[in-house]
């Protein structure tokens, strides 16, 4: 018996609702942003997510699903949205359309990582990016066009975490002051902060583990926010003005860092408030120094994603009712050999009206070929037995109501298609 891979999932036609319900309110929300479509390969060159995401990032290191095709090229298959949307604007020369590029993606990506609840090794992610623009009016955008997604799924009790950690004129002395910290502290935290202390300090504030001291290294830590250069704090400050303008409930974590290390500035996440950052289901922010880092002028960028299978969980734990699935709108049952016939070509002629038919499954009897359509909840009911041949007619009879009466053949579909 063969299974789906560990950590990825069929979506079966009972789910599919919940899908079409986020993947029809993401493309709403984008056309009334003004964010165009965009669709990048399933894989990259392997080295665009080591220059973008970054060398020392667990995404890179332990996650993305990297191998050599059999032309001797070093693939990955994409972990995330960014990199490759960005790779694309540089590409396209999308630099000489008017700035910001707005392009909005849903795709599938995929990370080796521990499956649970919400998280798979192939999840499907709605994202943004606004490339071109570094005000920070454009960071506000972003976060009111996440925000009103959320809001429009219908999703409540959700917080909008926010941070900014700086640019590289004064992210290097915010982690002079950080290196300080922990390097005086060292022996206190877990062997995975000492590793990044090493390898990437500023996810040090990201550790989780309560088996060491490290949530109290994390609380006495310096913050970005205290170290940024003037014109960082002016960003910062002009962002905080435009998130309260916007009337969203918003906290400041210091600790929010996010794990890739292409962010500069702002930093931001969604999560449900009783949940806290286990459970984000929208997280972004800005990235300036990415476009160039692919090759492309120095060009600012800002942008978030969200997860879709995360966001499904939420629709159910809030108990969101979504359209349910399509039933046939009639089917027809048939007693006799003849009136099996008429059925079938019926079928097709109400089919052909753009009426979702069928007919009943044939060789039992009248009474099973309707519970059969009481369990497809089928409103409608078509019967054709021997007298109705006989007289060129047939029932309809009303499932919810039980009620029927006798319609000529003649005019079945077009009373059908007006009911
Ligand atoms: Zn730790
Ligand atoms: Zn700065």
């Amino acid at each position: 018996m063969y299974k789906a891979p560990r950590g990825t999932t069929d979506i079966l036609p009972a789910d599919q609702p919940y899908w079409r319900y986020v993947q029809t309110k993401a493309a709403k929300i984008s056309q009334r942003f003004g964010y165009s479509r965009i669709d990048t390969p399933v894989f990259e060159d392997a080295n665009l997510y080591v220059r973008s995401v970054g060398e020392g990032t667990d995404i890179v290191e332990k996650e993305t699903y990297t191998f050599k095709d059999k032309g001797g090229d070093m693939i990955s298959l994409r972990p995330e949205g960014t990199a490759g949307v960005c790779r694309a604007y540089v590409e396209h020369g999308m630099v000489s359309l008017p700035q910001p590029v707005r392009l909005a993606y849903m795709e599938s990506f995929f990370r080796y990582e521990r499956p649970q609840a919400g998280r798979f090794r192939q999840f499907h992610q709605f994202g943004v990016e606004a490339i071109g623009d570094a005000d920070a009016s454009i960071d506000a955008e972003v976060i009111d066009l996440g925000w009103r997604f959320i809001q429009d799924l219908g999703l409540g009790n959700m917080t909008l975490v926010l941070n900014s950690i700086g640019d590289k004129e004064c992210r290097p002395v915010y982690l002079k002051a950080l290196r300080g910290h922990y390097a005086a502290n060292l022996g206190r935290v877990c062997p995975d902060c000492k590793m990044r202390f090493e390898k990437n300090l500023l996810r040090v504030l990201d550790c989780k583990r309560t088996d060491f001291a490290c949530q109290e290294v994390i609380n006495d830590a310096p913050k970005a926010t205290e170290h940024l250069c003037a014109p960082c704090k002016e960003h910062w400050e002009q962002l905080n003005s435009y998130i309260n303008a916007l009337g969203i409930p918003m906290v400041i974590n210091h600790n929010l860092v996010r794990g890739l290390d292409y962010y500069t500035r702002s930093v931001f996440e969604i999560q449900p408030q009783e949940e806290g950052a286990q459970s984000t289901i929208l997280a972004g922010g800005r990235y300036d120094g990415l476009i160039e880092e692919l090759g492309g002028k120095p060009t600012p960028g800002v942008g978030f994603a969200t997860g879709i299978e995360r966001i499904i969980l939420n629709l159910k734990r809030q108990n969101i009712s979504v359209e349910s699935p399509r039933t046939y709108k009639v089917m027809i049952a048939h007693l006799g050999k003849a009136a099996d016939l008429e059925a079938v070509a019926l079928a097709s002629e109400l089919r052909k009206a753009g009426v979702s038919a069928a007919v009943a499954s044939g060789g039992k009897s009248l009474k099973a070929q309707m519970r059969q359509m009481s369990a497809l909840e089928t409103p409608t009911a078509i019967i054709i037995g021997d007298n109705e041949l006989a007289q060129k007619s047939v029932v309809v009879r009303d499932m919810t109501k039980a009620t029927q009466q006798t319609i000529p053949m003649a005019d079945i579909v077009s009373f059908i298609k007006n009911l």
